[in-house]
């Protein structure tokens, strides 16, 4: 079985996304409220993912084959990480 993040690990996994080159804060130093807006655009995809993800059978197969309620299908993994 193959482990998958669960809703509450995405923003981690984020979050090291975003120390990946490129979000260097030495290059590129956000504001506060650049980052808050940012946050929120994340929290709003990562929910809107999950809705969608509950009308997928894709999703709702892995749900069953891994007795998670949070578990999401390869596709909609990939959306809700931002990729
Ligand atoms: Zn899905």
């Amino acid at each position: 079985m193959t482990q998958r993040p669960s809703k509450r690990s995405l923003s981690k996994e984020a979050q090291k996304l975003r120390l990946r080159p490129g979000w260097n804060p030495h290059e590129r130093l956000p504001t506060v409220r650049e980052d808050q807006l940012r946050q929120s655009i994340e929290d709003q995809r990562v929910a809107a993912t999950f809705d969608d993800a509950d009308q997928c059978e894709a999703c709702a197969k892995a749900r069953e084959e891994q007795d998670d309620l949070e578990a999401l299908c390869s596709e909609h993994l990939r959306k809700a990480m931002g990729l």
